[in-house]
């Protein structure tokens, strides 16, 4: 049986990973299948169905990930992610950028290895589409741009190397740059609604990449696909 950690780091957090948890109210429908509770520290995952029958793994770890990105949210981006969710569709709305968020995050760290390797890879595959990631990009001129990293409609990934005045970015500088690059193309993607705001993707990219690194959660994804 798939075993999740027992504790996930989140920012200055330890937050503790019930599972399998069976919640009794099952009013919390077929598609929630898991809770963040903030104030407890605690995540909750439901490893059964109504029927007993254990959920599939990738069931399970969508669900992991899905809390641990509400727990990001509020974390590091001052639960922006979800305000902005409510003001848009009210209170009562379903939530729709975390969903969308953590089933687009839960394919990209499946099929790829982003921060697995010693070196940035060549390649993202997000969807169904494979991005070039074009590394070292230090080039001036017409195609020069004033972010670290941006992510191209035509499939491209461009990360500087070179900060202004020729200093180099650290290596984990750039690791955490390109998951913001690939946030953005999750979002393209996976039709997370979040409007235009590089303030919250880059602090939720800040929150991922520590929360990835710290947790071994591409490790997790990998051994359990
Ligand atoms: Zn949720």
């Amino acid at each position: 049986m798939i075993k999740l950690p027992n504790i996930v780091r989140v920012g200055g957090f330890d937050l503790k990973v019930y599972f399998p948890y069976n919640f009794d109210d099952m009013n919390m429908g077929e598609k929630d299948l898991g809770l963040f509770e903030p104030s407890a520290l605690k995540i909750k995952v439901q490893g059964y169905d109504t029927g007993g029958i254990l959920y599939p793994n990738s069931i399970i770890l969508q669900t992991f990930l899905h809390e641990i990105f509400h727990a990001i949210d509020l974390i590091y981006c001052y639960d922006k992610i979800n305000s902005l969710d409510d003001t848009f569709f009210g209170e009562d709305s379903e939530e729709v950028s975390i969903p969308s968020l953590s089933v687009g995050w839960y394919q990209v760290l499946k099929d790829n290895n982003l921060l697995t390797l010693k070196t940035i890879p060549k390649k993202v595959r997000v969807g169904a589409y494979t991005y070039d990631i074009i590394y070292p990009y230090d080039k001036e001129g017409e195609d020069a741009f004033n972010l670290h990293g941006i992510a191209y409609v035509k499939n491209q990934i461009k990360i500087r190397g070179l900060h202004t005045h020729g200093l180099k970015y650290d290596f984990q500088r750039i690791q955490q740059i390109l998951l913001y690059c690939v946030t953005l193309v999750v979002i393209d993607n996976y039709a997370c609604w979040i409007p235009d705001n590089d303030d919250i993707f880059s602090s939720f990219s800040f929150g991922l990449y520590q929360v990835l690194k710290d947790n071994s959660i591409e490790k997790l994804i990998h051994k359990y696909k």
